[in-house]
């Protein structure tokens, strides 16, 4: 700091320096009162018609990776070692959820801020409702320039979910580039109409690409040349289901030789074409099928530390999330959509970049609503309507952070039957309503800090979890009501896509 003493008399000069008398002394003790004058200015106040730069912003979405299974979040396996190391450099979110537990809602409410009933992609043909702006389209018209190279199965411009980028170059899931055909005639047709739906008219690229291929592209697009502060969004479906081997972290993972009788988890389009049942799914099979998942979860990682090697991480914030998890018979079932335990919706979530201090670790629940306002306040961005809040409140939280309520979805279907969560403090709590109707519903309670798993349901309904019950109701009635306003009507098959189908025989 510097005392006014300086300021007032040359006197206090260093030893050093060469003692000038007369007119130099005077020159000298000006120019340096000039100097130390404009070092007390703070630069904002210097010159306010160049506020200073705006970040980039780089999001990376992983599909299918739940937060246990990544080694900055306690996992026995070197899984993760560039998000464990992008975590050291930045804010770790420990207790973060997805607002469902399958891709097209999870991603809605991730670049929208909103719940799913609120954006209204709630099924595999139901887009987002234009009157939701989107992530990129409020970056695209602040003045940003954006990009998404993304291999998700959603991908299709009438969904929405590449609505607002400039550049949208999505890929053909590598899953649907193996031939087997008799898997792919017993594969389910909404999975073949997800990719018909999928492949982007405008940048389309036909061939499959694994994360490797994603990282070239998505270098391509990071290094080009841009005047505007750039947001770009990369998504890797690598773990998704059937599950690659990768070589050599799969004999790493799972060093014992597979069983006879093992089914083969890296084909097919759903675990269910594997396995008959949840009871046919062995100890061994699970054992088998989680090093699988992992050997994609880090051959994914190390395509994840070659894309953030060429980034300047002095002006780029990099958001690494997941848009849900994957279970492996946790609560009775394989794959991910159909319940919202633990495993299907707690995912990571690193913030690193400029102002994001190094090493901090968040143990409130956050939500992935949170991320648009939070990605707006980086941008310097007016916010926008929001279910969500601002992340960087997290780093001095109030007790409103403390007892906020982070709700999940999951719906298969425009109808409004389908699972609610709430997490509040140490309880969550999910209601069901089967497709017979509210009269059949059910609530659970977990007390998810201390049973992480979730493999106990919490015995009675005190108070406290009676009012969390209503609560719930009440947010289950009020998406109902909204999710009825129109707005999100299916797209519709254009005549390449009912071409396709029919080459297939899907459709007649
Ligand atoms: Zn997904």
């Amino acid at each position: 700091m510097l005392s006014t003493h300086s300021l007032n008399s040359c006197d206090s000069r260093p030893q050093h320096w060469p003692a000038f008398s007369g007119p130099f002394r005077a020159a000298q003790c000006v120019a340096l009162a000039i100097l130390l004058l404009q070092s007390l200015v703070p630069p904002s106040a210097a010159d306010e018609s160049q506020p200073p730069p705006r970040p980039d912003v780089l999001l990376v979405t992983i599909d299918c990776l739940r937060a246990d299974h990544a080694g900055c979040y306690g996992y026995g396996r070197n899984t993760t070692p560039n998000l464990d190391a992008l975590a050291r450099r930045g804010v770790r979110f420990d207790s973060a959820f997805a607002s469902s537990s399958w891709t097209l809602p999870s991603v809605g409410s991730l670049m929208t801020g909103r719940h799913p009933p609120i954006h209204g992609a709630v099924a595999m043909d139901r887009p987002l409702r234009r009157s939701v702006p989107t992530m990129a389209e409020l970056l695209g018209k602040a003045g940003y320039s954006t990009g998404a190279i993304v291999n998700i199965a959603y991908s299709a411009p009438g969904l929405g979910l590449g609505r607002g980028f400039d550049f949208y170059e999505t890929f053909r899931p590598e899953i649907f580039a193996r031939t087997d055909h008799l898997l792919w005639l017993t594969t389910r047709l909404q999975f073949a109409l997800i990719w018909l739906l999928g492949r982007s008219r405008k940048n389309a690229t036909p061939a499959a690409a694994d994360a490797v291929h994603l990282t070239e592209a998505a270098r391509s697009w990071l290094n080009s040349a841009s005047d505007r502060p750039r947001f770009s969004w990369v998504h890797y479906l690598d773990p998704h289901f059937p599950y690659e081997k990768h070589e050599p972290h799969y004999s790493e993972f799972h060093p014992e030789p597979v069983p006879e009788g093992i089914p083969d988890f890296t084909r097919g389009t759903w675990p269910t074409d594997v396995v008959e049942s949840i009871d046919a799914f062995t100890p061994e099979m699970k054992r088998h099928a989680m090093a699988l998942y992992d050997s994609e979860v880090r051959y994914t990682d190390e395509a994840i530390g070659r894309l953030l090697e060429s980034l300047d991480l002095t002006r780029t914030v990099v958001i690494l999330t997941a848009d849900h998890g994957e279970e492996f018979g946790e609560h009775g079932r394989l794959d991910h959509g159909h319940n919202l335990n633990q495993e299907l919706i707690r995912v990571p979530l690193v913030i690193a970049g400029p102002s994001w201090p190094a090493g901090r670790v968040v143990t409130l629940p956050v939500s992935l609503v949170d991320l648009l306002p939070t990605v707006l306040e980086i941008a310097g961005v007016p916010p926008a309507p929001t279910d969500g809040v601002p992340l960087q409140t997290m780093l001095n939280p109030s007790p409103a952070n403390a007892a906020r309520a982070i709700w999940s979805v999951a719906q298969t279907g425009p109808s409004d039957h389908g699972t609610y969560s709430l997490i509040r403090d140490r309880w969550h709590g999910i209601l069901e309503i089967p497709p017979s109707g509210d009269k059949d519903a059910t609530t659970v309670f977990y007390d998810w800090r201390n049973d992480r798993d979730e493999q106990r349901h919490w015995p009675g309904m005190p108070e406290e979890l009676r009012l969390l019950e209503r609560e719930l109701w009440r947010f289950y009635q009020e998406m109902k009501v909204i999710l009825a306003t129109p707005g999100n009507e299916p797209i519709e098959l254009d005549a390449d896509s009912i071409k396709r189908l029919k080459s297939l025989g899907y459709l007649r």
